[in-house]
């Protein structure tokens, strides 16, 4: 019978989902087809890849297997494959590919840029190939796609290689559909296309010709000068890294005093001599995302001490451009490969704008006629109980869509917030959220903010009638959503908008216990609020529990200075028994000006310029500041991250906390004797590292108490994490334990970081489901 079965010739129309367009997903289909004598067709429409297959029942298994296994096209990312038989057809001899069918558009044909493949790095490295040595070698499976692209359909006419005409060579390659670079739209040779040169920062031309383009730089940068390198989706600045001096000046000349450089290698054996490397950062590393990837350093590593001070993580990259490994080539070991921009302004990413703002900057600038077209940031990733989870979200993930379990009616779009902003399109089924775009108080990013969103709806032809954003009257992006004409405008709170971006990932409706933890987002009662647990789902949201609210005095300062939270927390703490002069010295030594604390402190009395607040990013600040680690973020959250990395391992203890329970208002954490007994040992002289344990480890057991009281009220058992505050390991990897070990069933955010970046995905869940709900 199973012989008879495997014999018969039967028809099957297979309906494939998933990032299937543009990564060479037909082509791939096309060969197996052929190689296994199936006749039928494959062709994409709006919302996927549809082949018919006629032939042995054995042979079309055999063709789903391998579609799904070897043979899939390294950037294929299958989501959905549905099989149904259907009639057979009698007038057919081979398999084809047919045009596309054009109703609407492809949701998923513009893809991520990629790294170099090892295809690509193979056939460059060999004398006798064509693109021995090309800098901007490429295929189906890598290169940029993203950031070239300026309108759709993705052809070569409306990308930035539109002006090079392909030559004979990469024409047969283009057009062949056996060929790996068959529709790849970057094709180019030393023939026909980009080039590269070096200049100095007055623009004058060094070298022009490859090869010597190539020496020269790698000479510069050993004899530690400062390069701007253009890249895949932007300048990098480029210094030794091994070279303290130089990348001392680099910091003195990008005014950039403190936030840590990340670097990159060309193997993985040489990023092992600075950092520990597990098996999975490993495969992270080199995976086609390429991204830079937060490393344990090894201690009395050879790494210059400017590069990364104050953390206890190095941000390494691999090599992902042909160029990069042109230069490492010529005996380059680590360099700093930093974001060319001027502080926290958009990436630069042509060539002029280059000469005009980074000249005081970099010493030389390699430079490449490749136009860029999106300007696109590294990615950075790191691991949250074992799970590769992103940072900052941008190149080799964006524009990759977050797949939702339901079909949008109609488009949305989601503002997002303003600190770390992205935004978000709702279509079909997919949740298609941009790059990390940066803090919109900056004139240029906001700008930038603006003219990303008319990109993307274009690519993505979104239409939307509903737009989704911020609470927070005075928020930018809130702003923007409410001037826009003729659409319904839904204001969504952000830690509801937090834990929505996590229902989202996982594919949830809720209700879930969500604990959203961060630095601030504005409350329903017009309170800052930042450490909360709310009973949510993407419909709704209920307040259960916040950190007792303390003053915070100072407004846009009192995320800078830590002596503002500090002095709130300690009268809050205090009442009226407060005194000043009683905590003076602890006090000096954060801020050796008294005066400041007189004004702050009378600032406080008298309710001027204060607010009311559960910011527990701010509690971060007063402790950090109190065992020692200064007064200052001079960025966001730079107090906080120099905590976690003084941290003593293997420290069980915890404060004192308490729940307070008050009628049918939310439950009220108190911190004030954790802060008493943190105080008494600062005061006695206990090491920071431990007191920064036993914090971090109250924070974790209050939370896991919050989320106990919430499942005896609800009988839920999931909590779902999202915040700024879950970007610190030490906190999350222990919360993520006590829960489990508590019987929570727990998720986070995985596709998205867990900072603000993840508000407009929320955001566009939560307007999904309310206007479907409707409609
Ligand atoms: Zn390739
Ligand atoms: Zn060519």
């Amino acid at each position: 019978m199973c012989v008879l079965d495997v014999d018969l010739v039967k028809r099957q129309k297979i309906f494939i989902t998933g990032q299937v367009q543009g990564v060479g997903f037909r082509p791939a289909v096309y060969q197996i087809a052929a190689s296994l004598t199936l006749t039928g067709f494959v062709y994409n429409d709006t919302k996927g890849v549809t082949i018919e297959l006629q032939g042995r029942q054995a042979q079309i298994s055999e063709f789903l297997r391998r579609l799904q296994s070897e043979d899939k096209p390294p950037l294929a990312v299958i989501k959905t494959c549905q099989a149904a038989e259907i009639p057979l057809v009698e007038t057919e001899d081979r398999f084809i590919i047919k045009a596309s069918d054009s109703e609407g558009t492809a949701l998923s044909q513009v893809t991520a840029d990629m790294a170099l493949c090892r295809d690509c790095l193979a056939e460059m490295s060999q004398t006798e190939d064509f693109r021995y040595r090309y800098p901007f070698i490429n295929c189906t499976n890598c290169g940029p796609r993203y950031s070239i692209v300026k309108n759709i359909p993705y052809d070569r006419p409306n990308t930035t290689m539109s002006d090079f005409k392909m030559c004979d060579k990469c024409a047969a390659q283009y057009t062949n559909v056996t060929n790996r670079r068959f529709h790849a739209q970057p094709v180019a040779c030393p023939r026909c296309g980009p080039g590269i040169w070096l200049t100095d920062n007055a623009g004058r031309i060094i070298k022009k010709e490859s090869d010597k383009v190539i020496t020269e730089t790698a000479r510069m940068l050993s004899a530690g000068k400062i390069i701007a390198i253009k890249g895949i989706g932007g300048f990098h600045l480029a210094v030794d890294a091994l070279n303290n001096k130089a990348v001392q000046r680099l910091r003195q000349r990008k005014r950039r005093d403190h936030k840590p450089f990340a670097m990159m290698c060309d193997s993985i054996e040489k990023i092992k001599a600075y950092a520990i490397v597990t098996e999975s950062a490993e495969r992270l590393l080199k995976s086609p995302q390429s991204p830079i990837v937060l490393l344990p350093k090894k201690a009395d590593s050879a790494i210059a001490s400017a590069v990364a001070e104050g953390v206890d993580t190095f941000g390494f990259m691999l090599c992902y451009a042909p160029l990069h490994y042109l230069l490492f080539a010529e005996n380059i070991n680590v360099l700093v490969m930093t974001s060319g921009n001027i502080s926290d302004e958009p990436l630069i990413c042509n060539n002029e704008q280059a000469l005009e703002k980074l000249a005081t900057i970099a010493d030389a600038f390699l430079m490449h006629n490749r136009d860029i077209y999106r300007q696109v940031d590294d990615s950075v990733m790191h691991f949250i109980d074992g799970q590769a989870v992103p940072l900052r979200r941008a190149r080799g993930y964006v524009p990759g869509p977050v797949f939702i379990n339901k079909t949008s009616s109609r488009d949305i779009f989601a503002a997002g917030g303003d600190l770390k902003n992205t935004f978000c399109f709702a279509k079909q089924n997919q949740l298609i959220c941009s790059e990390h775009i940066g803090d919109l108080e900056d004139a240029e990013v906001y700008h930038h903010y603006i003219a990303s969103i008319e990109h993307l709806a274009r690519l993505f032809e979104a239409k939307p009638k509903t737009v989704a954003c911020d609470l927070h009257p005075a928020y930018l992006s809130t702003q923007y959503a409410l001037s826009i004409p003729d659409v319904k405008v839904m204001q969504i709170q952000h830690h509801w908008a937090h834990i929505a971006s996590v229902l989202a990932e996982h594919g949830s409706d809720g209700p879930v216990i969500g604990l959203a933890v961060d630095g601030t987002g504005y409350g329903t009662d017009g309170a800052i609020w930042g450490c909360e647990c709310l009973i949510a789902s993407l419909k709704e949201f209920k307040r259960f529990g916040h950190l007792a609210y303390y003053p915070l005095p100072g407004a846009d300062k009192a995320s800078k200075e830590a002596i503002r939270p500090l002095l709130g927390l300690l009268t809050k703490t205090y009442g009226s028994d407060f005194k000043l002069d009683k905590f003076r010295p602890l006090l000096e030594r954060i801020e050796p000006d008294t005066e400041k604390h007189d004004i702050i402190f009378q600032q406080l009395k008298k309710n001027v310029n204060t607010l009311e607040t559960s910011s527990m990013g701010r509690v971060f600040d007063a402790v950090a500041a109190m065992v020692g680690l200064g007064n200052y973020n001079h960025f966001e959250a730079q107090l906080p991250m120099a905590l976690e990395a003084i941290t003593e391992d293997g420290i069980q203890d915890h404060y004192d906390f308490e729940l307070i329970a008050n009628g049918d208002r939310p439950l009220q954490l108190d911190l004030s004797r954790m802060l008493k007994q943190l105080i008494a040992d600062v005061q006695n002289k206990i090491s920071a590292g431990l007191v920064s344990a036993k914090f971090h480890n109250t924070i974790a057991h209050a939370l896991l108490k919050m989320a106990q009281k919430a499942r005896e009220t609800t009988k839920l058992d999931t909590v779902a994490l999202s915040g700024g505050v879950f970007c610190n390991r030490y906190l999350t990897n222990r919360l993520v334990k006590l829960l489990k070990k508590n019987d929570f069933n727990v998720l986070f955010n995985r596709d998205v970081p867990s900072n603000d970046g993840a508000v407009s995905l929320g955001q566009a869940a939560i307007a999904t489901c309310l206007t479907n709900n409707k409609s």
